[in-house]
């Protein structure tokens, strides 16, 4: 990772909606809508040292520096007030983005995160249209690149229904994929969903 020192903390805990500070990292009543994202877990910002781990593993998997980044998510986990019996699911990649890339690192980034909090692990969305990178969108076309790109593994409508959710993701960039994400989720009968994610961009 080089220096870990230049890793930047988010120091108190934001609104999945707004990104202003927000305690426990619960929505504002003010910012929540029917099925927008109940809080969101996030420890570092995407920058300097952070950015170029997450682009790194991103194309080649790194346990060592996968390891750190989960270290940091763990050490700030007491700032959010988040279900403590939910299940992580990870943001799915296109299979066919999977297939060129070999893994998703947020399948893997879950699985860690779900031994390590000792709490579930479901597979449970698909991604079913091939989205664009959202790399150099805006965040409206960023709205509409992920809009309906997700839908359910029809084995396991019945795991959702009452159920906390925990989403996850590498980064946190306006949230459009996570709360598309969500909404499918919340549509399906899902209690509450949070979102988490290694960084915010
Ligand atoms: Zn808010």
């Amino acid at each position: 990772l080089g220096c870990e020192k230049s890793i930047e903390i988010l120091e108190k805990p934001v609104c999945p909606i707004c990104e202003r500070q927000a305690v426990g990292g619960k929505t504002h009543p003010g910012c929540s809508r029917k099925y927008s994202l109940d809080g969101l877990i996030v420890a570092s910002k995407y920058r300097g040292s952070m950015r170029k781990a997450i682009g790194n593993i991103k194309y080649k998997w790194q346990y060592d520096i996968a390891k750190i980044l989960v270290g940091i998510l763990c050490e700030n986990i007491w700032k959010f007030d988040f279900p403590k019996d939910a299940i992580l699911v990870p943001i799915p990649l296109h299979e066919n983005r999977k297939k060129w890339r070999g893994f998703n690192q947020s399948e893997i980034f879950s699985k860690i995160l779900a031994k390590k909090f000792n709490v579930g692990f479901a597979d449970l969305l698909v991604r079913s249209i091939e989205t664009k990178s959202q790399v150099g969108l805006s965040k409206k076309e960023r709205s509409s690149n992920v809009l309906s790109a997700f839908s359910i593994q029809q084995d396991q409508v019945k795991q959702i229904k009452g159920k906390n959710i925990i989403l996850v993701d590498d980064v946190y960039t306006s949230g459009a994929t996570m709360k598309e994400a969500c909404m499918v989720l919340k549509r399906a009968g899902a209690a509450s969903v949070w979102g988490m994610a290694i960084t915010i961009g």
